[in-house]
């Protein structure tokens, strides 16, 4: 029960978010979120409060659904886990803002990753696609699987160590 309540917040949450960048960071919190499409060597953005408001509302969640446990503490731990999912994917594995993974072979997260490059393409408030994070356009799929059956098929041929 808790569980599923958790799992479902989790899901709708990517549907927040994208509703959420679509319209309100593309929209009047531009002046925020603007940090994030614009080039800097800085550790980091103004538009990192967002991570502070979303912990601060899984925490009001955790407060008031906690004593006894009721439904308000799954949700609290659904917008948990989607945060840490989405630190791990937007932050870590597309921007590369703590280096630990390497190239990735995996025809969802290489789709996933064209999505939101397509998404940094402009760094203007209007114009941009795919406003999502684990929700890929099903079109990106197809360029992915592309690339990634290239990768294979050069690997053999990439691994052979070189005659010196
Ligand atoms: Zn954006
Ligand atoms: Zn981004």
């Amino acid at each position: 029960m808790g569980i599923g309540i958790m799992l479902l917040t989790f899901v709708a949450m990517e549907g927040v978010a994208w509703v959420m960048h679509k319209y309100v960071l593309h929209g009047f919190l531009w002046f925020l979120h603007k940090s994030h499409h614009t080039r800097h060597n800085h550790a980091f953005e103004l538009n990192d409060l967002f991570f502070a408001y979303y912990g601060t509302l899984a925490m009001l969640f955790f407060i008031f659904g906690s004593e006894p446990i009721d439904y308000r503490f799954w949700v609290g731990a659904g917008i948990t886990l989607y945060g840490v999912a989405y630190f791990l994917i937007h932050d870590v594995f597309i921007h590369r803002r703590i280096r630990v993974f390497g190239k990735t072979s995996n025809v969802y997260l290489k789709a996933l990753n064209m999505a939101h490059k397509v998404h940094h393409k402009t760094e203007a408030k209007d114009g941009s696609e795919s406003y999502g994070m684990l929700w890929v356009a099903p079109r990106y799929f197809k360029e992915a699987y592309r690339i990634v059956n290239k990768q294979q098929e050069l690997q053999p041929w990439r691994s052979t160590p070189s005659k010196s």
